[in-house]
């Protein structure tokens, strides 16, 4: 998939500035409508507003068993709105089909992906235990789907992370809906092997021999792609890309002079060391690509994984 076409992402509507919040307030996500806007399309949902909850309303918890919380009025506890909550994310969820990746609003008793606090039914606080009654529902019918909270995209880590994951598994939606087949499928997988080598290697080692078992390809996809959101999710060391771009540097020994050997390496060594930004090895990396076309990896995806102008390279 090109970058010029547009991905889709669900989100918190109040994380786009909607004043749909229960005081008429909104939690805009300056990275959401300011950064990730040029490039992706947002689908907006606010479960409250949806199951008819009007604004201003009255705020609401999760109360009872951290697993199965019941949804409910924080100062009157007549108030209980699970039943619409869950019909409303049963019924909405398995639409969501053409999105490929959701921001929720972290600690909503609606949205909140992690860490929600649960209270019993006399009003005392169990801890930050729960998850959104929406938020689980959505994670439990597309459990591949990339999901973070706004909190958590402030870490450049999980920030450049999650983009990745987004546009890597657009990029799967679309080799599905086009039909997936046994080429395909080692196509995807050959240009995502140094990015899966720089998130992890022991799970990249298993990896690869999925592509290449007989049985059916549908079998195989479902498996692959499982393995695979797996890998990237582990946030990528600099141990890993340490070993990744020394692995990559060694298509080179043939072309370049010792010279340039010798900086190339020491380059490697200043990243690993903390001295250097990642960008700097990338750069020099793939204009020796460039220069001596190495076709086996001019298209790996590892140099190219998102679009460049959201810098998400530039703090790691
Ligand atoms: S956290 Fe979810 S339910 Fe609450 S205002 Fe935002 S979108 Fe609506």
């Amino acid at each position: 998939m090109s970058h010029s076409q547009r991905i889709r992402i669900g989100i918190s509507a109040c994380l786009l500035g909607e004043p749909v919040r229960y005081d008429g307030g909104h939690k805009r996500l300056p990275f959401a409508d300011q950064e990730l806007s040029r490039h992706f399309d947002f689908l907006n949902i606010c479960p409250e507003k949806a199951i008819g909850m009007g604004v201003p309303r009255p705020t609401i918890r999760l109360v009872g068993d951290p697993e199965n919380p019941q949804l409910i009025g924080s100062s009157d506890s007549s108030l209980n709105v699970t039943d619409a909550m869950q019909t409303f994310a049963k019924d909405t969820t398995p639409t969501l089909t053409d999105i490929s990746g959701y921001i929720l609003c972290a600690k909503s008793p609606s949205c909140g992906m992690e860490r929600v606090p649960v209270y019993d039914e006399k009003g005392n606080g169990l801890g930050k235990v729960g998850v959104g009654l929406f938020a689980r529902q959505l994670m439990a019918t597309h459990p591949l789907l990339p999901v973070e909270e706004n909190g958590r995209l402030n870490d450049v880590h999980l920030r450049e992370n999650f983009v990745l994951r987004v546009v890597a598994y657009a990029r799967w939606q679309a080799l599905i809906a086009a039909g997936i087949t046994a080429s395909g499928l080692e196509e995807f997988h050959r240009r995502h092997k140094f990015l899966l080598l720089a998130h992890n290697q022991a799970i990249y080692r298993e990896i690869g021999p999925i592509v290449a078992e007989a049985g059916s390809i549908e079998d195989k996809a479902n498996r692959y792609i499982a393995k695979f959101m797996e890998t990237l999710k582990h946030i990528a060391s600099t141990k890993n890309h340490t070993n990744t771009l020394m692995h990559i540097q060694g298509f080179f020994k043939d072309h370049l002079d010792a010279e340039d050997r010798l900086k190339l390496t020491e380059t490697i060594r200043d990243y690993a060391a903390g001295q250097l930004p990642l960008l700097v090895p990338l750069e020099m990396l793939s204009h020796y690509l460039k220069k001596y076309h190495v076709d086996y990896l001019l298209d790996q995806y590892y140099f190219d994984p998102y679009p460049r102008d959201l810098k998400l390279r530039m703090g790691l």
